[in-house]
């Protein structure tokens, strides 16, 4: 990201860009502020929850209607933070006590797209004040990255990630999001399914050949005695030496 960001933006766009800075507290572009001023501890973000952000996206600059976020899942900024394209997020305070925090968002998993760079201002109690970011849309404010950062912050927040009583790994939680860089391998080397779903295959597979094992000749007798003690014997044991006799008639020859 170009530290060159405001300067290079228009007349118009420029001085809109110093409002919202004086806005949020803040002297200088967030582009501008040297890496070592940023904070990656998750359990000092502001406690923005799930109404805070739809307040944000619905209300202004209004990225999305009431409609679209009753099923919010399937928009893109929250398939951006789901697929774990919103990177380690890293924050700042600034002189009016309100949180900026930024993050990289990836367009996608292919590593040569270019990366986009929105940031958010938060009050601590969680409300959005004001966001940016460097891609098209983001100038006023509406853009997917913007909501995807938004979206992760909201999932930190309510995962308990964002607790100062967090005793788990939020740090760990805020890198770790980010999915494993995917290597391009042989259909023959991919592994598709889990050892122990394998093992539960192999086991499955036992049992159904167990099942049709032929039966025992003590099995088969002990299953033509049980037909023979009917009271009406199985014709098909007609077939079998032993119970032939069974079907011989007694009575007198028919006329
Ligand atoms: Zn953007």
């Amino acid at each position: 990201m170009s530290v060159q960001y405001q300067d290079n933006l228009d007349l118009d766009a420029k001085q809109r860009y110093s409002v919202k800075l004086k806005l949020i507290g803040l002297d200088s572009c967030p582009y501008k502020v040297p890496a070592d001023t940023w904070i990656n501890d998750p359990k000092q973000w502001p406690a923005s929850e799930y109404p805070d952000v739809y307040h944000y996206l619905i209300k202004h600059p209004r990225i999305y209607s009431a409609e679209a976020m009753e099923n919010y899942r399937s928009l893109e900024a929250h398939r951006f933070f789901w697929s774990g394209w919103v990177q380690t997020v890293f924050h700042m305070k600034t002189n009016s006590g309100h949180y900026v925090l930024k993050a990289i968002v990836k367009p996608s998993w292919i590593d040569t797209e270019k990366p986009h760079h929105p940031w958010v201002a938060l009050k601590k109690s969680g409300p959005v004040i004001a966001a940016h970011c460097d891609c098209m849309a983001g100038l006023e404010e509406a853009c997917s990255h913007i909501g995807a950062l938004l979206f992760k912050i909201e999932a930190a927040v309510r995962l308990g990630y964002a607790s100062s009583t967090c005793t788990d790994r939020p740090c760990e939680w805020n890198a770790c999001f980010v999915k494993k860089k995917i290597e391009p391998k042989k259909i023959s080397e991919i592994k598709f399914y889990k050892t122990a779903t394998k093992e539960a295959l192999k086991k499955s597979k036992k049992k159904m050949k167990k099942i049709t094992e032929p039966a025992t000749a003590e099995e088969q007798n002990r299953f033509l005695e049980s037909l023979a003690s009917l009271d009406k014997p199985c014709v098909g044991l007609s077939a079998f030496a032993k119970y032939s006799g069974l079907f011989v008639s007694h009575g007198s020859e028919p006329t």
